[in-house]
């Protein structure tokens, strides 16, 4: 699994279910990071209050609104 990380905000996003809603892409490039370590994630988590995004554990959700919207 790949991360992207928003050092910005402090979130981590993953790779697959990063959508529109994640506004990964509005957050300037040298914030952004991506990252394939799990040891890298968990310090970020546990040492600097990173958070998983919401929007990326709600996935299942967001595809079922945006199956409703077409
Ligand atoms: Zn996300």
């Amino acid at each position: 699994m790949t991360y992207f990380v928003d050092h910005l905000k402090k979130l981590i996003h993953r790779r697959h279910f990063t959508g529109d809603a994640c506004e990964f892409m509005s957050t300037p490039v040298d914030e952004r990071e991506f990252t394939d370590s799990h040891t890298y994630i968990h310090q970020l988590k546990e040492h600097n209050a990173y958070s998983p995004c919401p929007n990326c554990r709600s996935f299942q959700r967001l595809t079922e609104q945006v199956k409703l919207q077409d």
